[in-house]
């Protein structure tokens, strides 16, 4: 009897000086990385066209879309990677050419702390920050080209009047040179 309570005293002792499983996967071998893993998303807002494709594929509804006050794009995605599956679809459903706006190719993401607890919700969030700098001269390069747009519908409209009142003119002179009714 004394040698089993003995015993069992051992092995618990054993137990504790052994490393949790969890804290030793994800600490000292970082765990569960599947050789295929491509990492975290990577965001191209200045190729992105706002397309909305990646949000509308994300199987878990892990992307939502950061609105922007310009045309093009009128959005960028940003993925919360807490509910993310990695399964990479955003990227293959992007249709930038010849590079994804978004990818999987940021590189690691722990998504546990190194002492074994998660830390807030917003730090798995791939958020997009664009410089108020290029939103800017993007609001100014869409100002010029609406200008230029309307410049040159002004100019085919103002072409267009033009050629039909010379033909209008052109039928007024044909008229008055041999007047309807009158005998050949
Ligand atoms: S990798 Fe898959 S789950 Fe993650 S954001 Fe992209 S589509 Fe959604
Ligand atoms: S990242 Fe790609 S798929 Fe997503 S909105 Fe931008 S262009 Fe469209």
């Amino acid at each position: 009897m004394l040698f089993q309570i003995s015993e069992r005293i051992l092995r618990v002792l054993k137990a504790l000086k052994e490393p949790r499983i969890a804290v030793k996967d994800v600490v000292k071998e970082p765990a569960h990385k599947s050789p295929i893993f491509r990492g975290r998303h990577t965001v191209r807002y200045d190729i992105c066209t706002g397309c909305d494709a990646c949000n509308k594929i994300c199987p878990v509804d892990a992307i939502k879309m950061k609105p922007l006050p310009i045309k093009r794009p009128n959005k960028v995605p940003e993925v919360n990677l807490a509910i993310c599956i990695f399964c990479g679809l955003c990227e293959d459903v992007c249709p930038t050419k010849p590079e994804k706006a978004i990818k999987l190719a940021g590189g690691d993401i722990e998504m546990v702390t190194h002492d074994g607890t998660h830390e807030t919700l917003e730090n798995f969030w791939v958020r997009v920050n664009i410089p108020e700098e290029w939103i800017e001269q993007k609001k100014k390069e869409e100002e010029e080209k609406a200008r230029k747009k309307a410049e040159m519908m002004a100019k085919k409209k103002a072409e267009a009047e033009a050629k039909k009142k010379a033909e209008e003119e052109a039928q007024k002179k044909q008229e008055i040179k041999s007047p309807k009714g009158e005998e050949k």
